[in-house]
């Protein structure tokens, strides 16, 4: 049963999440088959199950047409992240932020001491030092390739994708964008400037803490290519259900962040009046370092925020010991609020996360209900009365 693309011209990016990646002809079911077969007989468009299926076309209909390029799944964002670097040529010097999303700076890490890549910690934000770095790795004859993440995970940082987009364009180095935290709804990396991007779907995309599974989107058909063959030869496929429900999860995820992103702005505007927060990090905040850029190249700052908690990380786990609503637990993107102290991964240690910091992945339940809960974690874990509130703070 061929999904054949619908007319694109025009419509919306939230009407394309509902209307592609959908069976056309007359009396098919209006959403792809799960087709549980490892292989198929001979004569057809797939013999083995690692070559293609349906729930996967669909899905990667979707995903492209959003972010405006070939998209391929892979069974989770660091099978993605894995099969993008894998493109790179040996010796490729690859410049990353200190604290991108930690299970990537792992994966950089072993392949440069593996001698595969050299990978340079750079500051995204010095476009000036990103010039430099490679003018150096050109000087030497060398292959070059970027590795940007905007938002970040878990600091809340923001790059300037269309600078760094024209200085990897004019070294002919190669910028790769996880586009994770931001979702295909609300930033296009590879119209600013990106030649990859990568999705873990198994966050916003998927969006019901469900399952794992991860995108890379170009809109070079080779390179697009060479990334489908690394996914049949390294076998690092996604499983049919996981790709239903992605699909499943994609078509309302307009909503979810919609509802989300007004929650995430509210709650940060009333945890930075709270007194065990020393600091708030959302994009959205009036005041963001990069404000221009987030009102530039992002349609709306999304559905995280991080805090810093007075005290120290006994302070900030006492938080996280309080909620009673919001669940602590790592990942992020779902349709329930969770909580997690990011330096108490190594990784993200190392990088620098401060040791209170508390990142929030905001969910959908009701904005009072998550404040009341959050404000009785932080009166709780800092000793202060939490009683009957005089005032209830106003709605924005
Ligand atoms: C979770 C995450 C990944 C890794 O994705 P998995 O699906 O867990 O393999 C990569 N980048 C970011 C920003 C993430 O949050």
């Amino acid at each position: 049963m061929p999904v054949r693309p619908t007319s694109q011209s025009g419509l919306q990016p939230q009407t394309l999440a509902v209307t592609l990646g959908r069976p056309q002809a007359p009396g098919d079911p209006l959403n792809p088959p799960m087709v549980l077969s490892s292989t198929y007989r001979d004569g057809g468009p797939i013999g083995y199950a690692r070559e293609g299926n349906a729930a996967w076309s669909a899905l990667e209909e979707v995903v492209g047409a959003l972010e405006g390029g070939s998209a391929v799944a892979f069974g989770s964002g660091m099978a993605a992240a894995v099969a993008v670097l894998d493109g790179l040529p040996p010796g490729c010097h690859v410049l990353a932020p200190a604290a991108p999303y930690h299970g990537v700076t792992a994966l950089l890490r072993d392949l440069d001491a593996g001698g595969r890549l050299r990978v340079t910690t750079v500051d995204l934000d010095d476009v000036a030092a990103v010039d430099r770095a490679l003018v150096d790795v050109a000087t030497a004859g060398e292959s070059a390739a970027v590795w940007a993440e905007s938002p970040t995970n878990p600091m809340l940082d923001v790059v300037d994708l269309t600078a760094l987009g024209r200085t990897t364009d004019r070294h002919g180095a190669l910028l790769v964008v996880d586009n994770t935290f931001a979702s295909p709804l609300r930033q296009h990396p590879l119209r600013l400037g990106a030649d990859v991007v990568i999705h873990s779907a198994t966050k916003l995309i998927g969006g019901h803490s469900d399952l794992l599974l991860g995108l890379a989107v170009t809109a070079d058909a080779d390179r697009a290519a060479a990334l489908r063959r690394h996914r049949h030869g390294r076998g690092s496929v996604p499983g049919v259900l996981e790709s239903f429900l992605t699909l499943r999860g994609i078509r309302t995820l307009a909503v979810r962040l919609d509802r989300a992103e007004t929650t995430a702005g509210e709650l940060a505007r009333r945890l930075q009046r709270h007194p065990a927060v020393g600091r708030v990090r959302y994009p959205g905040l009036p005041g963001h370092r990069a404000a221009d850029v987030v009102a530039a190249q992002m349609g709306g700052p999304g559905t995280m925020l991080a805090i810093e908690t007075v005290g120290d990380a006994l302070t900030a786990d006492r938080v996280c010991a309080g909620v009673r609503l919001i669940v602590a637990a790592t990942s992020l993107g779902g349709v329930e609020t969770l909580i997690e102290r990011r330096a108490r991964n190594d990784g993200d240690r190392d990088a620098g996360v401060p040791p209170t910091l508390l990142r929030i992945s905001v969910g959908l339940e009701d904005v009072d209900d998550l404040w009341a809960d959050l404000d009785q974690a932080l009166d709780r874990a800092v000793g202060r009365q939490s009683g009957p509130r005089s005032e209830p703070p106003p709605r924005a």
